[in-house]
């Protein structure tokens, strides 16, 4: 039987209390697990990127960071960004390209979702559905595939927007 899905604003990404929600086990933890040490620096950025209320990108990571600790430099997040994404941590998006050619990081979460974006007002939701899992089931068992990374996303106009004339 499918449960009912789940829509999540941004305003969700952070670490949520609600299990019922998509959640994001925390990096630190599985960092550690790994045993993988990371500087005060890489700390802090991956502090930044769980607890992100958006979906980052590099560009404005590096802004929150600097904030934090002046002594942050580009080449830092993008060797960081490299690191969680190359363990599997953390995933790239494109989110339809509403701001340009940027790609957006979240940590990885307990399900996969699909991502809708706004053409209108930039917002983005997320949406995890057991139907979503049924279909990554069916992929897999008609064409043999093993299937470790999904990613799907949707561009349109959002309940708000879709209201208001173009
Ligand atoms: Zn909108
Ligand atoms: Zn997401």
């Amino acid at each position: 039987m499918l449960s009912s899905p789940v829509v999540a604003s941004e305003a969700h990404l952070g670490r949520s209390k609600n299990e019922t929600l998509i959640t994001r086990p925390s990096l630190m933890k599985e960092l550690a697990a790994r045993g993988i040490r990371i500087t005060s620096q890489r700390r802090l950025l991956v502090g930044i990127i769980q607890d992100s209320p958006r979906h980052l990108d590099a560009a404005t990571l590096l802004e929150i960071a600097k904030k934090r600790d002046p002594g942050i430099d580009r080449a830092t997040v993008y060797r960081t960004l490299a690191m969680l994404k190359g363990r599997g941590l953390i995933d790239e998006l494109d989110l339809m390209h509403i701001e340009g050619e940027k790609h957006y990081y979240e940590a990885k979460t307990n399900r996969d979702h699909c991502h809708m974006a706004c053409f209108r007002c930039g917002a983005i939701m997320e949406y995890a559905s057991s139907a979503f899992e049924e279909l990554k089931k069916e992929m897999a068992l008609q064409s043999g595939f093993e299937i470790r990374v999904v990613r799907l996303e949707v561009g349109g106009f959002c309940k708000k927007c879709k209201k208001k004339p173009a």
